[in-house]
């Protein structure tokens, strides 16, 4: 494919992720090993989906909430705290019913990708497809969140993603703050454990348990947060996506905000 056509396909894929009807053509060199055009934003832009902002994401966001949980005692019985390896902790959550969400489930989902992801993804809880297979954002979901990844040339191989609480909720209900509070230590070890470059929180629950607070998604985000030291962007989860389109344009600028800390 010559790098003309090979463009045009990017463009196009980003127009799919976008839910845009026009196309981004760029002005400027792409910065080497970014996909032109989508991470980068053009400096004259020939065209812009109306209500896109170029050059919102040349500089990071105001620094947001901070929580910074204590690390558990590696010498205390909490066999979490003893674990090594995600795939210890996935043993763990296998065996786990430290609530009720374990009586209803198919499968646990404790969240899959690379022993050194950069990228960690969370949602909120495992649906229906995920309580099947034992997987994290499958479905629908599951493959637009691929498609806004390798929009940002980030294969989902190469990212961990996993969620909130490790077991369904019925009728994908909202997790309860009892199960979000018995499941979480399998996520925070999961995060020290990878020790990521950042973090992309998708939807509230995984917004608000990673900062410990009750505002809103729409409050939370163009914030740079953190978590342990960690950064973390705040965005919509792909379901919200599916719903409701018009959310496709600021989660794509919430994600290029992810790739730029991660260029750093
Ligand atoms: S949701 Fe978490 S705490 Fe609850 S049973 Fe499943 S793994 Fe255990």
């Amino acid at each position: 494919m010559t790098d003309g056509r090979a463009l045009a396909k990017q463009y196009l894929e980003q127009q799919w992720v976008l839910g845009g009807d026009q196309v981004i053509l760029p002005t400027s060199e792409p910065t080497p090993g970014l996909r032109p055009g989508l991470v980068n934003p053009p400096t004259e832009a020939v065209s812009l989906t109306p209500g896109a902002s170029p050059g919102t994401t040349d500089t990071l966001p105001p620094s947001g909430l901070s929580f910074d949980p204590p690390s558990g005692d590696l010498f205390a019985a909490d066999p979490v705290q003893q674990t090594r390896t995600l795939a210890e902790i996935a043993t763990l959550v296998a065996e786990c019913t430290k609530c009720k969400l374990c009586e209803n489930r198919s499968h646990t989902v404790p969240g899959e990708g690379p022993g050194d992801a950069r990228l960690v993804v969370v949602g909120e809880g495992p649906g229906r497809t995920e309580d099947e297979t034992g997987r994290p954002f499958v479905g629908k979901a599951g493959e637009l969140l691929t498609k806004i990844l390798e929009a940002i040339d980030f294969p989902r191989e190469q990212v961990f993603i996993c969620n909130v609480v490790k077991c369904r909720p019925p009728e994908n209900r909202l997790p309860q703050y009892d199960e979000i509070a018995a499941c979480v230590p399998y996520l925070y070890r999961q995060i020290e454990l990878l020790k990521p470059a950042v973090i992309l929180a998708m939807g509230g629950t995984a917004a608000q348990t990673l900062l410990n607070t009750k505002q809103s998604l729409g409050a939370l985000r163009n914030q740079l947060h953190r978590f342990r030291g960690i950064p973390v962007v705040v965005t919509y989860h792909p379901a919200a996506l599916l719903r409701n389109p018009n959310w496709k344009r600021p989660t794509w600028d919430d994600v290029r905000i992810a790739r730029r800390i991660l260029d750093n």
